[in-house]
């Protein structure tokens, strides 16, 4: 099967000085965007202060968040905040990989009565595209998410990899 998305996930080391992070230790994390991916970093605390402009206009998203113990069951680390910024972030993203996890970011949103949808409208290339806005701002500034038509299995798959890169269960 073809991958109709891409992202490079977390590897449980520093992604400059490759330090192992232990469970419990705090660190930075972040999503940049690549040119057909989203690829997630880790940092630990002393590089994350030398993250030079290059590598910060990259990016995405960051946070704080700490390296789980195995035994400890995954949990939602992200906040709502960050799901609406990276949502919002990647309104211009063109190549499928990121159309699909903008899609299903707003239907994460969406259950979360964060983000409303208005109507469906057709885009230039007759694509469908749900016309949404936030709940938290006017009704008028409009977010246009273009439905990629993926299938329920297609759906899990990509929660799967959101969840992995923002370490939430999205299901
Ligand atoms: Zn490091």
């Amino acid at each position: 099967m073809v991958k109709d998305y891409n992202i490079r996930k977390t590897s449980g080391q520093c992604s400059i000085c490759e330090v192992q992070l232990a469970p419990g230790t705090e660190f930075t994390a972040t999503v940049s965007e690549g040119p057909d991916e989203l690829i997630r970093h880790d940092y630990c605390d002393d590089c994350s202060e030398s993250l030079d402009e290059a590598t910060s206009a990259a990016v995405l998203c960051k946070w704080r968040t700490v390296v789980p113990h195995p035994e400890e069951k995954k949990k939602l680390l992200v906040s709502n905040e960050l799901l609406v910024n990276l949502f919002e972030r990647l309104s211009e993203a063109r190549d499928p990989a990121k159309i699909n996890f903008r899609y299903v970011l707003a239907l994460v949103l969406m259950r979360k009565k964060l983000l409303i949808y208005d109507r469906m409208t057709t885009n230039d290339e007759g694509q469908e595209v749900w016309s949404m806005h936030l709940k938290a701002s006017d009704p008028g500034d409009t977010h246009l998410v273009i439905d990629p038509k993926l299938t329920e299995d297609q759906i899990t798959e990509v929660s799967n990899s959101l969840g992995e890169i923002m370490e939430g269960d999205f299901e």
